[in-house]
C-alpha cells in the first residue's frame, strides 16, 4: 500500500453506512476496496449507482447505458458495528493473542470476526 494512504479502518465485506452524496443514509456491504494512490474507496452493494455510457464491441458487451456502483471514498463510509448494529467510528486494540483488532468506540467490542 502506499505509504501516503492511512490504513482504512473499513475492510471487504463490513456493513456501512453512507455519511455524503445522493445516497446518504443507504446502508450497503463493501463489495470491493479499491485503493489507488493516496485514496482508499469501496465499492458497496445496492449504492451510488452511477450510468455508464458504454461503446459496444462485437462479442464483448452492448453499446447502451449501463448501471453500476461507483466506488465511494471511505471518509464517506462509516462502519456499522456488527456487535450493537450502530454506525460507529472505529478504534484499535491488540488482542490477548497480540493481534490486532477493530473494536467499536460506542459499544467498546471487537468487530472483526476471528
Ligand atoms: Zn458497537
Amino acid at each position: 500500500m502506499d505509504r501516503y494512504a492511512p490504513k482504512p479502518n473499513i475492510k471487504k465485506g463490513d456493513e456501512v453506512l453512507v455519511l455524503a452524496g445522493k445516497d446518504r443514509g443507504k446502508q450497503g456491504t463493501v463489495n470491493r476496496m479499491v485503493i489507488k494512490e493516496d485514496r482508499v474507496r469501496a465499492v458497496v452493494g445496492g449504492v451510488n449507482f452511477v450510468k455508464k455510457h458504454t461503446k459496444g464491441r462485437p462479442g464483448v458487451r452492448q453499446a447502451g447505458v449501463v448501471e453500476m456502483e461507483a466506488p465511494l471514498h471511505v471518509s464517506n463510509l462509516m462502519l456499522i458495528c456488527t456487535q450493537c448494529g450502530k454506525p460507529t467510528r472505529v478504534g484499535k486494540t491488540q488482542l490477548p493473542d497480540g493481534r490486532r483488532a477493530r473494536v467499536c468506540k460506542k459499544c467498546n467490542e471487537v468487530i472483526d470476526r476471528s
